[in-house]
């Protein structure tokens, strides 16, 4: 299965800003992402506001790929949940992913997949999860 944004394999996305702009496009729904050496900013969804009420305009995209950063991936299964009821599994070393989705009364697995960091399986499942529909 290929990636709707970049046409790559999604099992070959490595964690990374590509990685991450993927999912912030493609799972996130961000409007728009420009990428150069050191701006990775993006244009968030419209009715994203900071905590004084202003409309936030552009930002840098999180790592959501990154090793370390298992609390930006959870930030993607929350999106998902957001709109779905999704069921997400994890193996004891965070590196296999499945995420099942309910659709019409039947739960189907909408990503599953394996990788190095639990992040990056996140980001691949939920990609996949979010390019099945
Ligand atoms: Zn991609």
């Amino acid at each position: 299965m290929n990636c709707p944004r970049c046409d790559k394999p999604i099992d070959e996305h490595e964690a990374g800003r590509e990685t991450d702009v993927c999912v912030a496009v493609v799972v996130m729904g961000w409007l728009d992402v420009k990428m150069s050496r050191d701006d990775y900013g993006g244009q968030p969804m419209p009715e994203e506001r900071n905590e004084f009420g202003e409309l936030l305009i552009w930002k840098p995209v999180p790592e959501y790929s990154a090793p370390d950063g298992i609390a930006a991936a959870w930030e993607v299964v929350e999106r998902l949940r957001a709109s779905r009821y999704v069921d997400i599994g994890v193996d004891e070393h965070g590196a296999q992913v499945q995420i099942d989705v309910l659709r019409e009364g039947n739960w189907e697995t909408g990503g599953s997949t394996r990788a190095d960091t639990a992040p990056l399986a996140i980001c691949r499942a939920t990609l996949k999860a979010v390019s099945n529909e």
